[in-house]
């Protein structure tokens, strides 16, 4: 997505351990007319999938989950990072290591937002070693709910990640897709 690739470029900074923050428009301040057109790419991709329900992390993922889940007129579940109380037995839950933050967050969702007739679209805000979304795909299993793809908003194809989802026969969809950091700048794939 060509507007998204200028703004990175216009507003990324390259953090050592090849962290991009984006707090400019997408993890600190906001630019919701982006996200808007970042949820009507995710529309314009997953539009013949019948989706019935978007499924995300807090809190990152929730701005572009939220203006895809209104393009596409769907409810938007976000998975709590909250260790549920041992009482709560109604609820979906998967272990994340985060590599970025060297932390484990338990993710749980409530089992009456996922059920086995969604037809689930993942979104996050980055794909680096794919354990959130593997997390969130684990989710959907536990559900029974049917996946029809992860959406990405950026994708360090330099990682794990997309290799992972792939290989699990999930549909990945990134909107910017991140080669390298060398000299710190961003480079994208086939630039
Ligand atoms: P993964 O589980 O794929 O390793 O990492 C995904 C999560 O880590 C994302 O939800 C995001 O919050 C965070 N993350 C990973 N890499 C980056 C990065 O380069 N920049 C920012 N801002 N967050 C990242």
């Amino acid at each position: 997505m060509k507007l998204l690739e200028e703004r990175i470029k216009q507003d990324g900074v390259v953090l050592p351990g090849n962290v991009l923050k984006i707090n400019q428009f997408l993890n600190h301040q906001i630019d919701p007319q982006l996200m808007y057109e970042i949820g009507q790419e995710f529309e314009r991709l997953f539009k013949n999938e019948a989706v019935t329900k978007i499924l995300t992390v807090e809190a990152s993922g929730i701005a572009p989950a939220i203006m895809a889940g209104l393009v596409m007129d769907v409810p938007v579940v976000f998975a709590r990072k909250k260790k549920p109380s041992t009482l709560d037995n109604d609820v979906y839950v998967a272990e994340v290591y985060s590599y970025t933050k060297k932390v484990t967050n338990t993710i749980s969702v409530d089992q009456k937002f996922l059920t086995e007739t969604d037809r689930v679209l993942v979104i996050d805000d980055f794909l680096a070693n794919g354990q959130a979304v593997l997390g969130l795909l684990e989710i959907c299993q536990q559900a029974n709910a049917h996946i029809v793809g992860a959406g990405i908003v950026v994708e360090k194809s330099f990682q794990d990640g997309a290799k992972l989802i792939k290989e699990r026969g999930v549909r990945l969809e990134s909107l910017a897709r991140i080669a390298s950091f060398e000299d710190d700048k961003v480079h994208f794939v086939g630039e």
